[in-house]
C-alpha cells in the first residue's frame, strides 16, 4: 500500500484528505503542525507529502527542504491559500514538485497524486534504454541518477521526468503542449507557466557551469536537448 504525508493545519482539512485518500486505497499520516510533520517524514518513509504552506512551527517551504534533503525523490504537492508567481516560484525552487491554491477539488488533488505514483512506479517499462548519454551529460534511468562531466546533479522529481523525456527525444523539438501531456498529464493551461518554470531550473542545474549548453529554446516552438545549439 502506497504511504502518504498530509501536513496540514486545517483539522477539517487535512481529515477530509486523510478519509479521502483512504477510501482510494491509500495508507495516510496526517500532522497537524510543522514540527508533527517533520518529526513523522525523519521517521518514516512516504510515496509522496502533501504540504501545507502555512503552519505553525515550520512552515511548508522549510519543512519542504527537510523532506528533500532526506529523500531526494519523493514527489511533493504543497497546498496554499496563496496563489502568487512568487509563491509558486519559492514552492518549486524548494523541490516542490507541484502546486495547488485551496480551495480546491479533492478529485484534483487525487489526480495529481495518481500522476506522480504511477509514474513512480511503472517507468522503465517504456523504453529498455536505461543508459542515455548525451555528450557529457549521463542519465541512468534506473537509479534515476544525472552526471554531468562525472559530476552528480540531484533533481527532483519532475526535474528528472522532464530531463529525462527531452533526452529520450534527443535533437527533436518538444512543444509545451507535448510536455505539459506526456510529462505533466496535464491538458495545456494557458495559465501557467510551469514548463518554463522548470526549464529555468534545469537549465541552472545542467547547464549553467558549463561552456557547452544542452538545453535549447527553439522560439515559438518548444525546447530540445542537444549537444550542437
Ligand atoms: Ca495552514
Amino acid at each position: 500500500m502506497q504511504k502518504i504525508l498530509v501536513v496540514e493545519d486545517e483539522v477539517k482539512v487535512a481529515n477530509a484528505v486523510k478519509q479521502g485518500l483512504e477510501e482510494n486505497g491509500f495508507e495516510v499520516d496526517v500532522a497537524y503542525d510543522g514540527r508533527m510533520g517533520k518529526s513523522l517524514a525523519a521517521s518514516n518513509s512516504y510515496d509522496l507529502v502533501i504540504l501545507d504552506l502555512n503552519l505553525p512551527h515550520f512552515n511548508g517551504y522549510e519543512l519542504c527542504e527537510v523532506i528533500r534533503a532526506k529523500n531526494n525523490r519523493v514527489p511533493v504537492i504543497m497546498l496554499t491559500a496563496l496563489g502568487g508567481v512568487d509563491d509558486k516560484m519559492q514552492a518549486f525552487e524548494l523541490g516542490a514538485d507541484d502546486y495547488l491554491v485551496k480551495p480546491f477539488d479533492f478529485r484534483e488533488l487525487l489526480a495529481r497524486i495518481r500522476v506522480f505514483l504511477k509514474r513512480a512506479g511503472a517507468e522503465p517499462t517504456q523504453s529498455t534504454q536505461f543508459k542515455i548519454a548525451i555528450a557529457d551529460l549521463e542519465i541512468d534511468r534506473e537509479k534515476k541518477e544525472v552526471t554531468r562531466a562525472g559530476k552528480k546533479i540531484a533533481l527532483t522529481a519532475k526535474e528528472y521526468q522532464l530531463l529525462e523525456f527531452l533526452a529520450l527525444h534527443k535533437g527533436k523539438v518538444i512543444s509545451k503542449l507535448t510536455i505539459a501531456e506526456k510529462v505533466w498529464d496535464i491538458d495545456f493551461d494557458t495559465g501557467t507557466n510551469v514548463i518554463e518554470v522548470y526549464m529555468n531550473f534545469l537549465r541552472k542545474k545542467i547547464d549553467k557551469d558549463f561552456d557547452s549548453k544542452l538545453l535549447h529554446t527553439k522560439t515559438g516552438m518548444g525546447y530540445y536537448l542537444s549537444e550542437e545549439p
